[in-house]
């Protein structure tokens, strides 16, 4: 079947529909499905991404038959709109419009008005009956299409727009009067004539044609490139093109142009949210050089349109089912809707739009659970402004002023004028990007700042709507603040000005700018849960965030567990909702201030028994510290790793720690150095670690064994449900692992013994050597349980250190040797094979065996997906990390199950 290369819509019917985001991209597929279920759509057409695959794939030029197929479609375009292209008496004017599946900030800005030249003007104005809105459309016209298409910078075009309202006397573009805009006209055709050594195209072909080219190319530029590198959309993909006839929002003051949101985007709030301009067009509302009105004007202004916008934002959210982005344009007080989108928006919001349709009974738990983003959820923990502090600041004057609310959060930082200089500056500490207004050139300097503030434009902002989908601390339209590129410097009345580097905090919740640093303090979910210093029924943030977790641990069948090594990050990851410890690191509890010497000791030792002497010494503590853990976790599994790292981790290193240390501990300065540089290794990742020490110093593993058991047998007296895991790490052959499970067993029978208490237990082994996991169906015939070090496994299959990967990474990243930083996200590739010939090997020989992850990757949502496909029992992460461990585990088990069919 030959593929179809343009999809009509208009008049109630199109040719396309919601579903239709791949090949229609998703501002086209909506258009589609608003045509069809009766809201008003402007007719049109789009151009489909298959075409600009096909571009692509064959130098820049299009299907043989794609030219019929747009003048197809746009003779039924001028049938309904009863105005022909070009037509010097009634022209038909279409928009151009970029459209890929998902939204993209990064790509061709739409060109509004094709179709107008110095003939089709005349009409435009003879047919409306006013000359001012038609040469206000021709000069928007010439200044979007010079920029997008011919490439002329569009700072040449403001300048001049500035000069002739400043010389008209008006204070917005919408007074300047009908003869200066001619002459504008004139000055912006001389000014394309002086660039390109040609006229501005009259042919309305040839306009139409290098719009649909700059769509396709700009699917390639930097901006774009960037913005799907951080927003992880494939290359692939391609954009659609839509061409739809125009309706103006610029023809006189019962027009309006503006963008809405169903509802809240920052709070989640259940209430109507947008902002307008009247006699507008387009993007004027977004691009924050008019301040927009509150969409509560309208209602005021001009009733009747309202009330279509009220009608058909309800029909919308409620075909869609969940909150929508969207676009309209009023003409004549009749009402066009130009785009509706699933409206991006804060993890605040997220989480209470969710909560809200389950409880308006619009979605299921199921839809609520798949609604959030896992990694959303991490803002609801983010820290907020001390209110005692922020107070202070405020009585202290230190208000610089204040902007609108436009992404929740609160945030400190050294101020930073520029993108280029935030990327830089957020390498030392965090930045606050100040810009009088955004665009896409400054995304990847947004995503390297804590926050960031601007002085121009709304709720809806480029600024705002960006910082709101990567969660940062946003304030905008802060007009009381005056930014001074050239100068380097931010001002507001009766302060000092602050220039780069200067501290500046940001509350992105309630709008305030604040001079200098301000501390900071735990969100209200830690508040609750943790610090017990906030009620839950005083929360909703934290009630919905509490129902959210429950619903998707109904779903969810992939265990949580938490890697911890104190008492208390257990209690904190208990009260996240960790199931258990997946990784309890021995060695962290050696570094603390009375241990070291001990451990010093132990290392120092000249003989077996010395060394058991300090051993003996160390004992107390490790049992302490596993009592508390044990008693934390009372019937939860914890998994204990023996000692990891190699042993010159725990000794000095600089010329004069050696010396105080050997004063301390009665030896000499050369002898100690020679000891540590006898210990030193060159390659410490793969050298006398993990159970190599177990097998050349056994008493140290015999002694932490001891530890773990007289603390087992010592809280079980106390009623408490223990049940420890012991791991041995780097484990690589069998016979390592059979030496060193026989010990733990023996040392654990004499311990339980003379206590005459019982504890239940397992020995396992941690898979983090490749050979580990190809030999796995021999390891489990000893091994009770794997774990995989996903961290180490990663190093080892690569061949890459992660200590100075860093030098290389990125760049292999952007080459897209690799399509992400395998220590961030599992590289299911080469590691993630491992991980399943390991765990189905082992299970093959022992199919009781439980199988977890320890590695950073168990926090992962993209690699928990993957855990998930092996057939894991758990993931184990960072405790903060808990929460969206158990929503991606739960949108794990919803892919799997619909994978499964
Ligand atoms: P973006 O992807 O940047 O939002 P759009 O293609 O949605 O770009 O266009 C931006 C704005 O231009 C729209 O919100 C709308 O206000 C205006 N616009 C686009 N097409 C038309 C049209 N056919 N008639 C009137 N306004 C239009
Ligand atoms: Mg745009
Ligand atoms: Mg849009």
């Amino acid at each position: 079947m030959k593929s179809q290369y343009v999809y009509y819509f208009g008049d109630g019917h199109a040719e396309g529909n919601a579903k239709m985001k791949e090949v229609l991209g998703g501002k086209g597929a909506g258009l589609a499905e608003m045509t069809n279920i009766g809201v008003p759509v402007p007719p049109g057409f789009t151009i489909s991404t298959g075409v600009c695959t096909y571009f692509y794939d064959h130098g820049k030029t299009y299907p043989p038959e794609l030219k019929q197929d747009v003048a197809d479609n746009m003779a039924k375009v001028e049938s309904s709109v009863g105005r022909k292209f070009g037509d010097r008496d009634k022209p038909l004017l279409v928009s151009v419009r970029s459209g890929a599946r998902a939204s993209m900030p990064g790509m061709m800005d739409t060109i509004l008005n094709l179709g107008l030249n110095d003939e089709t003007v005349q009409g435009l104005a003879a047919s409306s009956g006013d000359e001012r809105f038609a040469l206000d459309s021709y000069r928007r016209f010439i200044q979007m299409y010079s920029d997008v298409v011919l490439e002329i910078d569009r700072e040449h075009f403001e300048h001049e727009l500035v000069a002739v309202r400043e010389q008209a006397g008006a204070q917005s573009d919408a007074q300047i009067p009908a003869g200066a805009l001619r002459e504008l006209v004139a000055t912006y055709k001389k000014l394309v004539r002086e660039r390109l050594s040609r006229d501005f195209p009259q042919d309305v072909q040839e306009q139409l044609w290098g719009a649909i080219g700059a769509v396709f190319t700009s699917w390639n530029n930097q901006r774009a490139i960037t913005y799907r590198k951080l927003n992880g959309i494939p290359d692939e993909w391609g954009t659609a093109v839509n061409v739809q006839s125009m309706v103006f929002g610029n023809m006189g003051d019962d027009c309006a142009t503006g963008v809405a949101f169903t509802r809240n985007p920052s709070t989640g709030e259940r209430k109507f949210f947008g902002e307008y301009l009247p006699n507008a067009q387009g993007e004027d509302v977004v691009a924050g050089i008019r301040t927009p009105m509150p969409i509560t004007e309208l209602e005021k202004s001009m009733p009747e349109a309202y009330n279509q916008l009220v009608d058909v934002y309800r029909k919308l959210e409620a075909h869609y089912r969940d909150m929508q982005d969207i676009e309209f344009t009023i003409q004549s007080r009749k009402l066009y809707l130009l785009q509706t989108r699933t409206g991006k928006r804060t993890g605040f919001a997220a989480v209470q739009i969710a909560c809200d349709m389950v409880d308006e009974e619009l979605i299921t738990h199921t839809e609520a659970v798949e609604r959030v983003e896992a990694n959303q959820i991490v803002q609801l923990l983010a820290p907020v402004f001390d209110a005692d502090e922020k107070a202070k600041a405020l009585r202290g004057g230190r208000l610089l002023g204040r902007g609108l609310p436009a992404g929740p959060g609160a945030a400190t930082g050294q101020i930073a004028f520029n993108a280029e200089n935030a990327i830089r500056m957020a390498k030392d500490g965090p930045v606050i990007l100040v810009r009088i207004e955004t665009s896409p050139e400054d995304i990847a300097g947004m995503h390297s700042a804590a926050g960031i503030l601007t002085t121009r434009g709304g709720l809806t902002s480029h600024a705002a709507v960006v910082a709101r989908g990567m969660g940062r601390p946003c304030v905008v339209g802060a007009g009381s603040i005056k930014v001074d590129y050239q100068k380097g410097e931010l001002r507001s009345e009766g302060h000092e000005p602050l220039e780069e580097g200067d501290w500046l905090s940001i509350d992105g919740t309630s709008g305030e700018i604040i001079g200098g640093k301000l501390a900071t303090k735990p969100s209200e979910i830690v508040q609750v849960l943790i610090d017990g210093t906030m009620k839950a029924e005083d929360s909703e943030v934290y009630r919905n965030f509490d129902r959210m977790l429950q619903w998707a641990d109904e779903i969810r069948t992939l265990g949580i567990r938490t890697n911890a090594d104190t008492p208390n990050d257990a209690r904190v990851a208990r009260l996240f909702g960790a199931q258990g410890i997946g990784l309890c690191r021995t060695e962290h509890m050696f570094f603390a201030d009375e241990r070291i010497l001990k451990v010093r000791e132990m290392i120092l030792a000249r003989n077996e028994a010395g060394r058991r002497k300090a051993l003996d010494e160390l004992l107390p503590f490790q049992k302490g510290d596993f009592e508390g853990i044990f008693r934390e976790l009372s019937g939860m599994p914890v998994t204990i790793r023996l000692l990891d790292p190699p042993l010159h981790e725990f000794l000095p290193h600089t010329e004069a720690q050696i010396s105080s240390v050997a004063r301390e501990m009665n030896w000499g300065f050369v002898e100690l150095r020679n000891k540590v540089s006898q210990l030193h290794e060159t390659n410490p990742m793969l050298g006398h670690r993990g159970c190599r020490l177990g097998i050349t110093y056994p008493e140290i593993y015999e002694m932490q064994v001891r530890a773990i058991f007289q603390a087992a047998v010592e809280v079980k007296k106390d009623g408490v449900d223990v049940r420890p895991e012991v791991m041995i790490p780097l484990i690589g052959t069998v016979k390592e692992l059979q030496l060193t499970t026989e010990m733990v067993h023996r040392v654990a029978g004499e311990v339980t013994k003379d206590a005459g208490v019982d504890v239940e237990y397992l020995v396992g082994t941690m898979i983090e050597i490749p050979r580990a996991a190809l030999i796995a169906d021999k390891l489990a015939a000893t091994a009770q349980f794997f774990s995989f070090g996903t961290n180490d496994l990663t190093q080892m299959t690569f061949g890459y250190s992660r200590d100075d990967a860093g030098s290389f990474l990125p760049d292999y990243v952007d080459k897209k040797i690799l399509p992400k930083d395998p220590f961030e996200s599992i590289d299911q590739e080469g590691v993630g094979q491992l991980v399943r010939i390991g765990t189905e090997r082992g299970r093959a020989t022992n199919a009781k065996l439980k199988v977890g992850v320890c590695g950073e990757h168990g926090g992962d949502p993209d690699s928990i997906r993957f855990f998930r496909t092996c057939a894991l029992d758990y993931v184990s992460c960072s405790p903060y990390r808990v929460p969206v461990a158990r929503l991606a585990a739960a949108q794990a088990e919803l892919q799997q199950k619909a994978y499964e069919g």
